[in-house]
């Protein structure tokens, strides 16, 4: 079968991607230094530069290849959807049996008082979605002044006008008028970096009636939703104390709103339950989900509504004026639905629970006594390393950032990638990952810790 797209030597392809191509959340003048990294193909935990370099992908794409590269099922899934119907809306009273059958499954696989599902192209159109059905459901309700969402400083919700809003992201809004109003962030659970002299579990209570407080001077009749990840993926890996998701449940239950958990990185898998909402206990009224949902082998998110939600939405809420074009496209879904088959089948969010996500634990725990190492905290197959100037005094280097991406870039020397935020390590491996990658992957890492170390005594900085 003839390709559309033609076989060109690595500097052709960096030319014209330097020519041409505008890429998400990059400096161009930097780039263009250095000239990008191609990317032509990869199979099951690693990827192959154009080139044939290969490099153990520790961060499985953007944090969605659960299953790995090269999946069979999956790609078999597409090619039999865009030949039997490879569009279709669900728009206007019609449907199709691929979103039918998603939903279906999808209320099999999450939480109990999830039975329905609304679908995106992606985590940042779940969570306009999410902005929109909260204060769609309070309206509904009769309390239309219902409207604040409570969200965090350094969480990610996506890159829309509402999911950057939503998200903390300082330098996100200082881009174009962020955030939208309605919109107010509190602290982060995050205790490595603002616990201070507390214990963790001291400061997650600290940080969660940061709720309570932000409740209060709002006023709880205006307060529609709190909005959260289980874990802070992009925001570098934060896992919070063990009091904190708990005393977020309390504080919602008591002032009645609504609790949203972005699942979007946690789902499906990736803390060794099908969602981090189960990994902390917690009951949300409505899930984003994304990312894993199709492993990343097509775009496709949505919104998981919960029974108290979905009770108003279809029932006494009248027609809701939203939508995409792509809302449960039939061939992401098609493919969504091999992939949810695919992780229950093979029971793999059994084995990240209890063989390989252990065994990551285990291998990742023994990089804590690296000089350069700060703290390495992993849940399932989600961790992160602080590389820190002065171990016992939780301290960072200046300029936090710097330190990151040198590490970075001699992990990917090294074969593997690592994401930098600030000067935090994160790692968020395929679910698929063996033993023996897992070592190559814990060994490539302390091999970057130790050269990273190199570089920064030659830099008269350690
Ligand atoms: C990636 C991400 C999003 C945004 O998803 P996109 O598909 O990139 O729009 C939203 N929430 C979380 C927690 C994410 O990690």
């Amino acid at each position: 079968m003839a390709s559309s797209i033609p076989d060109r030597s690595t500097s052709e392809w960096q030319a014209l991607d330097a020519a041409h191509y505008i890429h998400p959340f990059t400096d161009h003048a930097a780039l263009s230094k250095k000239g990008t990294r191609v990317i032509t193909r990869a199979e099951g935990v690693y990827l192959y530069e154009s080139g044939g370099r290969r490099i153990l992908d520790g961060m499985s794409g953007l944090w969605c290849v659960n299953l790995g590269y090269g999946r069979r099922e999956l790609a078999d899934a597409a090619y039999q959807q865009l030949q039997e119907l490879p569009y279709y809306n669900s728009f206007f009273q019609v449907a199709h049996p691929p979103a039918i059958e998603l939903a279906r499954l999808l209320s099999e696989v999450t939480p109990p008082q999830f039975k329905h599902v609304f679908f995106t192209g992606s985590g940042s159109e779940a969570n306009d979605t999410v902005v929109r059905t909260v204060r769609h459901y309070w309206n509904v309700l009769g309390q239309p002044e219902r409207t604040v969402i409570i969200s965090r400083h350094n969480a990610y919700h996506g890159s829309t006008m509402a999911g950057a809003s939503l998200g903390g992201m300082k330098p996100m809004h200082e881009q174009g008028g962020l955030p939208i109003p309605g919109i107010v962030h509190i602290r982060q659970p995050y205790w490595f970096g603002e616990g201070g002299e507390l214990s963790p579990e001291e400061f997650g209570r600290v940080a969660a009636r940061a709720l309570e407080e932000k409740i209060l001077q709002i006023g709880p009749e205006k307060v529609a939703a709190f909005i959260g990840e289980p874990i802070q993926g992009a925001g570098g890996v934060i896992i919070p104390p063990s009091t904190y998701w708990p005393e977020i449940q309390r504080i919602v239950d008591k002032y009645g709103i609504l609790l949203v958990a972005d699942e979007v990185i946690c789902g499906f898998g990736r803390t060794g339950r099908w969602f981090g909402s189960e990994y902390f206990g917690i009951r949300p009224d409505l899930m984003p989900i994304a990312k894993g949902l199709s492993s990343g082998y097509l775009p496709i998110g949505g919104v998981m509504v919960g029974d108290r939600v979905a009770e108003v939405m279809t029932v006494k809420a009248g027609e809701f004026n939203h939508g995409f074009t792509y809302s449960g496209h039939p061939v992401a879904c098609a493919v969504a639905c091999a992939a949810i088959k695919i992780l229950r089948d093979e029971r793999i969010v059994d084995r990240v629970n209890d063989d390989v996500g252990p065994y990551l634990q285990r291998r990742w725990a023994e990089l804590a006594s690296h000089p350069l190492v700060g703290e390495a905290r992993i849940v399932g197959l989600i961790g992160a390393l602080e590389l820190v100037k002065d171990k016992a005094k939780r301290l960072n280097f200046p300029d936090p950032g710097d330190v990151g991406v040198i590490c970075r870039d001699l992990c990917i020397a090294n074969g593997l990638v690592m994401r930098a935020v600030r000067d935090t390590m994160i790692i968020a491996p395929p679910l698929v990952i063996t033993h023996a990658q897992i070592d190559e992957l814990v060994e490539k890492a302390r091999a970057a810790l130790d050269q990273t170390q190199q570089e920064l005594h030659r830099q008269g900085r350690l």
